[in-house]
C-alpha cells in the first residue's frame, strides 16, 4: 500500500474520519474473543454517512484493500478482528434512530445504534424491540444484524433476524442496495435480507435497517428455581417448554457459573446451588398463574428453592447477575466460549457429554445458557499463560462442537462463525453446501475484500 493511496482516502473523507494513530488503531484491532488471531490494520475509518461508506468501499476496491466492518466489537468469534493491511470500518458513529413509527410499528435506524438505546426509544412510543443480547448496553444493531444475535427474550419473541424487514447495504464495490421492505408482507424477488442477516460483514456493509416492533408487553414477573444437581434443572426446562406455558425468558446457570458470578460481584446468589433456572412471564394478569405453574413443576422435579422476585428491583438484579457471566468468567481465566444448540430431546446428552469432555481433557467447563432455546454457552476455562492447559482447552472446545453435531445440533446458535468456528463449518454445512456459500460470497464480493478469512 503506497502512502499516496492512503492520502487519497484522507483527502476524500472528513478530517476526523480516518485515524492512523497507532494507539487508537490498536484499541480497535479485536473483538471480545480473547483467543482469536488479529492482524495489523492500516487505519481505522469512522464514517458518519452512507456516502462516506461508499467512498471507503470504492477506494478499497480500487486499491484491493481488505475492509473489516465493526460495531461495538463485543463479538465472541473474532468476526470483527483485523486482518493484516486492512481498513477497520467502524460504524459506531452512524448512531441515529431515524424514526420510530407507531403506525407501521417499525424503527428505521443507522447501524451504530446501541441495542438498549433502541429498546428505550421504542418503549417511549409504547413499543418493544425484543432481541436483547446480554451485551445490549454495548452492542450495536449493525453488529446484531450481522451476527443474527439472540438474547434472553428470544425464547418467546425470536432472534434479531425475525425483526429485520429491510436493509440498506453498501456492497464491496461501493454500490448501494436496498433489500426487503417496510410493509409487513412482501415477496418480490429473492429474500436477500435474510441472506445478509448473519453474514458477519462478509457480504456487505449494513448502513441502515428497518426493524419490526411489537406492542410493549406487560411488566414481566420473574422467578428463580435452585437445584442441588444439574439433571432435574434440565428436565424442568424441557417440561416447561413442552407445557402450555410460554415463558418470556428461561435461562440456566450451573454451579460453577453461579460461583464465578458471586466471586465477581456479590449478587446474592446461592453459593451451594448446583443449578439455577431464571424464568419470566410477561402476560400481565396471567403471569401469576404462569409463574406458579413453572414453580410447581420445578418443585415436583426436585428444586430445593423456588422464589418469585418481590419487585422490579429484585427482578432486574437477577437478570443483571445472569448477564454478568462473561466478565465473571474473564476474571477466572482465559476461555474458549462454545455456542452450541441441540434439539431439546438431546439437552441432557449434551450436558452429560460436556461433563465427560471436561474430565477427559482435564479442564474446567462452566455451562450457562439460553436453555429455553437449548442454546448453551460452555466456557472452557484455563489459566492464562499455561500453554499445556490452553492446548487441552482448545481440544475440549472442538470436542463440544463435534458432540453438538453428533446430537443433531449446530456449532453456533447466535455468536457466529467468525474465525473461531471456521474449521468446523464444513462439517455442519457439508462440502457442497460450503461450496455454494463460497460462490454466494464471490458473487457479492468478487475481489474478496470484505472481511476476508471469516465465515466461509
Ligand atoms: C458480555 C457479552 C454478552 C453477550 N451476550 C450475547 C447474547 O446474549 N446473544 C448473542 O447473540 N450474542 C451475545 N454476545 C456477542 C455479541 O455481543 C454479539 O455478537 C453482537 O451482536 C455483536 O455486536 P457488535 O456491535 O459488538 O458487533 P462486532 O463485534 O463489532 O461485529 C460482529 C460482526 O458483525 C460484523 N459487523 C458489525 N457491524 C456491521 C455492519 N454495520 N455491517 C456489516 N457487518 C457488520 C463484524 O464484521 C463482525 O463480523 C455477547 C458478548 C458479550 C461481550
Amino acid at each position: 500500500m503506497s502512502g499516496d493511496a492512503l492520502h487519497e482516502l484522507l483527502a476524500a473523507l472528513p478530517e476526523d474520519a480516518v485515524v492512523v494513530d497507532p494507539a487508537t488503531v490498536e484499541n480497535h484491532r479485536r473483538d471480545r474473543a480473547e483467543l482469536c488471531p488479529a492482524g495489523s490494520p492500516l487505519a481505522l475509518v469512522r464514517p458518519r454517512t452512507t456516502e462516506q461508506v461508499q467512498t471507503v468501499m470504492r477506494w478499497a476496491t480500487r486499491h484491493r484493500v481488505s475492509v473489516v466492518p465493526q460495531g461495538a466489537r463485543t463479538g465472541l468469534s473474532g468476526g470483527a478482528n483485523a486482518v493484516d493491511g486492512c481498513l477497520l470500518l467502524s460504524l459506531a458513529r452512524m448512531d441515529a434512530i431515524i424514526e420510530v413509527d407507531p403506525l407501521d410499528q417499525v424503527a428505521v435506524v443507522q447501524p451504530g445504534v446501541v441495542n438498549a438505546d433502541l429498546s428505550r426509544a421504542a418503549l417511549e412510543s409504547g413499543l418493544f424491540y425484543p432481541p436483547d443480547p446480554s451485551s445490549w448496553e454495548e452492542s450495536t444493531i449493525g453488529g446484531n444484524i450481522a451476527t443474527n444475535a439472540g438474547g434472553l427474550c428470544c425464547v418467546k419473541y425470536g432472534v434479531t433476524g425475525d425483526f429485520v424487514r429491510g436493509l440498506e447495504v453498501v456492497l464491496a464495490d461501493g454500490e448501494v442496495i436496498r433489500t426487503g421492505r417496510r410493509t409487513v408482507k412482501g415477496v418480490a424477488g429473492y429474500e436477500l435480507t435474510k441472506l445478509l442477516v448473519g453474514s458477519e460483514g462478509t457480504l456487505g456493509v449494513i448502513t441502515q435497517a428497518t426493524l419490526s416492533l411489537r406492542p410493549a408487553p406487560e411488566e414481566a414477573l420473574t422467578m428463580v428455581a435452585l437445584f442441588d444437581a444439574v439433571p432435574p434443572a434440565l428436565e424442568a426446562s424441557v417440561q416447561i417448554m413442552s407445557s402450555g406455558v410460554r415463558p418470556s425468558l428461561l435461562e440456566f446457570l450451573d454451579g460453577p457459573s453461579i460461583a464465578a458470578i458471586q466471586a465477581y460481584r456479590d449478587m446474592g446468589l446461592s453459593e451451594s446451588a448446583q443449578a439455577m433456572l431464571l424464568m419470566q412471564s410477561d402476560r400481565g394478569p396471567l403471569a401469576v398463574d404462569d409463574v406458579a405453574a413453572m414453580g410447581e413443576l420445578c418443585e415436583r422435579l426436585g428444586a430445593v428453592e423456588v422464589a418469585v422476585a418481590s419487585d422490579r428491583e429484585e427482578s432486574e438484579l437477577l437478570l443483571a447477575a445472569r448477564r454478568m457471566i462473561n466478565p465473571a468468567v474473564e476474571k477466572v481465566g482465559a476461555s474458549f466460549v462454545d455456542d452450541v444448540a441441540v434439539p431439546r430431546a438431546r439437552l441432557i446428552d449434551l450436558l452429560d457429554g460436556i461433563a465427560r469432555i471436561a474430565a477427559d481433557h482435564d479442564v474446567q467447563i462452566m455451562c450457562p445458557g439460553h436453555i429455553g432455546d437449548v442454546n448453551m454457552h460452555p466456557h472452557v476455562v484455563f489459566d492464562r499463560g499455561d500453554d499445556a492447559a490452553a492446548a487441552r482447552a482448545a481440544d475440549a472446545f472442538g470436542a463440544i462442537m463435534q458432540l453438538a453435531l453428533e446430537l443433531g445440533g449446530t456449532i453456533t446458535g447466535e455468536h457466529g462463525v467468525g474465525t473461531l468456528k471456521r474449521p468446523w463449518l464444513e462439517q455442519e454445512l457439508g462440502t457442497v453446501g460450503l461450496r455454494l456459500q463460497q460462490r454466494v460470497k464471490a458473487t457479492f464480493d468478487p475481489l474478496g475484500i470484505l472481511n476476508p478469512g471469516k465465515v466461509v
